[in-house]
């Protein structure tokens, strides 16, 4: 139970990483005899453009400065990674008692997966237990490496995840364009205003984004953003789709379908069954895209988004099959 405390220490950490395009790897030292945090640590190797920025590292030199000694004997290490070679032989260098980690790392684990340094006739050997919070410490880095490789694929277009101020800020601008141009006619323009601000400006997409759980990516093409998308997971293991809009002169190229195919990809990497999204009853454009995509209605209600607006939707949903 107390290691699941201190996992999400290290979980926090990894999310924190995350946040600044790092390999979302977390770690933290703790202090047995009274439970404290002592070492706090986050991968670190694009931002000081090192190769021993692991966490684990980051962890254990915090708490040898804080502790003032090299020797963390009754101390554990959590971290959201099983160790690497290097790091590893940090915990037997610092005497480290015992060593919990989430995810196993079948291409560098040292703890078990490639090879056990615990087991071998070092000078310490350190307790190893391993899967603590498995799921979880894997989601964030399948999701890291997916974001990754979604840069490069799908062709001409790209699909660049929305994470930096500076790329939020581009993303609300295009936003309040693309929602003028998308919903005239179709919701009044005081709603427009109201709906851009509500949901699409840069801190409310940074709130979802930071907060909630959701991920934005720029549909891009030949250095120009076209549109973007953002989707959500579901705890049923439906993706969200909350938004999909591209600019109207770039529309009718099939720009739609190649972002749907990236997000069955999403899906597929991810484990996820099916896409799920609402979508404005007067929207008939839009309305054909997706029943051409093949999303099937399955249902309707009207949700009150406050402001005295009230947003009348058609439910559509897509399974995603394995191929
Ligand atoms: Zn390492």
């Amino acid at each position: 139970m107390e290691d699941i405390v201190y996992m999400k220490a290290a979980l926090e950490a990894a999310y924190r990483a995350a946040g600044r395009g790092e390999a979302p790897i977390g770690a933290v030292v703790v202090r047995k005899s009274d439970g404290k945090i002592v070492g706090v640590g986050e991968n670190t190797r694009e931002a000081c453009r090192s190769a021993t920025g692991h966490a684990e590292i980051s962890a254990i030199e915090d708490a040898c400065s804080r502790l003032g000694g090299w020797r963390l004997s009754g101390c554990d290490l959590f971290v959201t990674l099983e160790p690497c070679p290097m790091c590893a032989g940090a915990v037997i260098n610092a005497r480290i008692d015992r060593v919990v980690f989430g995810a196993y790392d079948e291409k560098n684990g040292s703890f078990g997966s490639v090879t056990d340094l615990s087991k071998l006739p070092y000078n310490h050997k350190p307790q190893v237990v391993g899967g603590i919070m498995r799921e979880e410490c894997e989601r964030i880095l399948k999701k890291f490496f997916f974001d990754i490789r979604s840069r490069r694929k799908m062709n001409d277009l790209k699909f660049i995840p929305v994470k930096t101020e500076e790329q939020i800020n581009t993303a609300a601008k295009l936003a309040d364009e693309i929602w003028h141009e998308c919903f005239k006619g179709i919701i009044s323009d005081g709603q427009i205003d109201y709906m851009v601000d509500m949901f699409q400006s840069a801190k409310a997409m940074t709130k979802q984004i930071q907060n909630d759980g959701y991920r934005y990516f720029f549909i891009h093409r030949n250095g120009v953003h076209m549109g973007y998308t953002a989707v959500h997971e579901e705890e049923n293991g439906i993706l969200f789709l909350s938004k999909i809009y591209i600019k109207k002169e770039y529309r009718g190229n099939g720009y739609a379908a190649k972002t749907m195919e990236f997000l069955k990809e999403l899906c597929r990497e991810e484990g996820l069954t099916g896409i799920r999204l609402t979508v404005n009853k007067h929207n008939d454009n839009a309305i054909g895209v997706y029943k051409k995509l093949g999303f099937e209605l399955t249902g309707e209600g009207t949700a009150d988004i406050g402001g005295g607006y009230v947003m009348d939707d058609y439910y559509f949903k897509l399974n995603v099959t394995e191929r």
